[in-house]
C-alpha cells in the first residue's frame, strides 16, 4: 500500500488543476468544449466530474510541472510522463485528449483516463498501475456518487467513464464504472461496505453480456444474505449512455426498476441456455453446472432458496440435491 502522505497525490492533484484550466483557457479549448456539448454534457456536470483536457503537443505537461529532472521521474512514477525505453525520450502520456480525473473513495486523484475527441485508436487511454492507482480495486465516480447522494441506497456499475456521466447528467447520480478491467470481488466487497443492492448495466453488446456473466461469478462469493445483486440487459447496440440519452431519467430508472433481472433469476436462465433442461440429459446437465455456483454462495438462505429452485426445476427431490452438492463437478465457468 502506498504512504498516506505519497507525494504522488499532490502531483496528481497538481495535473486534475492544469488540465482542468487548460479546457476553460487554452488557445484550442473550443473543440473540447464542442464535443462535450455535442455528447450532452453541461458545465455543471463538468464541475462535477472535473473533466478537464490534455492539449496538443509533446510537454505541456511536463513543462508545467516539473523544474529539474527529478520532477519529471515523479511524473514517470505518477504515469503522467511516459520515458521511451529506447530513445529514452520523454513525453505527456495524455496528449489531445479528454481528461476525466480518477479519485479514490476519499476524494484522493489517484489516476486519470482519458479519450480522443475523434475516432482515432485507442479511444481511451488510462494511467498505468503505480503506487496509489490499481485498477482492479478502484471504481471510477465512487467518491462523486457519494457527494452527490447524501445515503446511496443502490449502486449501478457500468462500462464506461460516459456511462457514469451522462448517467449523472440525467439525474442518475449513483452510477461508477470499472476502469477498463473485469469487475472484481474487491470491487464488490468495497461496494456492499456501502449499499446492499448493486446493478450491473452493462452496454447491450456481446462483450458486454460477456462481462455480465463474468461479474456474476463474482459477485456469488459475496452473496450473503441481505444483499441483492441484479442485472439490467440494455437493447443491442445501447449503452447507458445513449438509453439514457434517448429516453430520460424517468423511463431509464423505471427501465431498472421493471426488467433487472435478481442474479438468481438470471443464473438459472443463462445456464438453462446451455443445459435446455426440457429433457432428463438437459435437467442434469442443468443440475451439473448450477451446484457447483450455488454452492459458491456464502448466504446459507440464498443458498437453500438455490438448492430448492434447482430442485423444482430439475423435479429432483430436494435432499437428493442437496447431498449432490457435496460430489458435483468442478464449476464450468
Ligand atoms: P464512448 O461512448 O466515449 O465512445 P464507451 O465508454 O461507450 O465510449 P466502450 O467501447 O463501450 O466505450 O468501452 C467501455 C469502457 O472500456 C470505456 O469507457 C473505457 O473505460 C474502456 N475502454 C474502451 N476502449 C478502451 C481502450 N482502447 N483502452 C482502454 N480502455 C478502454
Ligand atoms: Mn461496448
Ligand atoms: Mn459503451
Ligand atoms: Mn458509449
Amino acid at each position: 500500500a502506498p504512504r498516506k502522505d505519497s507525494p504522488l497525490y499532490a502531483l496528481l492533484e497538481q495535473a486534475a488543476a492544469y488540465y482542468r484550466q487548460q479546457l476553460r483557457q487554452h488557445p484550442k479549448k473550443a473543440r473540447a468544449v464542442s464535443y462535450l456539448k455535442q455528447r450532452g454534457l453541461t458545465g455543471h456536470i463538468a464541475k462535477t466530474y472535473d473533466i478537464g483536457m490534455a492539449p496538443p503537443g509533446w510537454d505541456n505537461l511536463m513543462a508545467h510541472l516539473a523544474r529539474d529532472s527529478t520532477e519529471v521521474k515523479a511524473l514517470i512514477e505518477a504515469g503522467l510522463v511516459v520515458e521511451n525505453e529506447d530513445s529514452g525520450k520523454r513525453y505527456d502520456r495524455f496528449r489531445d485528449r479528454i481528461m476525466f480525473p480518477i479519485r479514490d473513495s476519499r476524494g484522493r486523484v489517484i489516476g486519470f483516463g482519458g479519450r480522443v475527441l475523434g475516432d482515432d485508436k485507442p479511444k481511451y487511454l488510462n494511467s498505468p498501475e503505480t503506487p496509489v492507482f490499481h485498477k482492479g480495486q478502484e471504481l471510477y465516480g465512487l467518491y462523486e456518487a457519494k457527494q452527490q447522494n447524501r445515503q446511496l441506497q443502490d449502486i449501478l456499475v457500468v462500462e464506461g467513464y460516459m456511462d457514469v456521466i451522462a448517467l449523472a447528467q440525467h439525474g442518475v447520480t449513483n452510477a461508477v464504472a470499472t476502469l477498463g478491467t473485469a469487475t472484481s470481488e474487491d470491487h464488490l466487497k468495497r461496494l456492499f461496505r456501502l449499499v446492499h443492492s448493486v446493478t450491473f448495466c452493462f452496454d447491450g453488446d456481446k462483450a458486454g453480456r460477456q462481462a455480465a456473466w463474468r461479474a456474476l461469478n463474482s459477485a456469488l462469493p459475496v452473496l450473503e444474505d441481505g444483499r441483492h445483486v441484479r442485472f439490467l440487459f440494455l437493447p443491442d447496440g445501447q449503452d447507458p449512455d445513449s438509453m439514457v440519452r434517448e429516453e430520460g431519467q424517468q423511463a431509464f430508472e423505471q427501465r431498472i426498476n421493471q426488467q433487472a433481472q435478481p442474479l438468481t433469476e438470471y443464473l438459472f436462465r443463462h445456464l438453462s441456455e446451455e443445459a435446455r433442461p426440457d429433457s432428463l440429459e438437459g435437467k442434469a446437465h442443468l443440475a451439473a453446472l448450477a451446484l457447483p455456483l450455488i454452492d459458491r454462495v456464502p448466504g446459507s438462505l440464498l443458498r437453500r432458496l438455490l438448492r430448492q429452485s434447482l430442485a423444482q426445476i430439475t423435479g429432483m427431490d430436494l435432499n437428493q440435491v442437496a447431498s449432490e452438492a457435496a460430489q458435483a463437478p468442478a464449476a464450468q465457468q
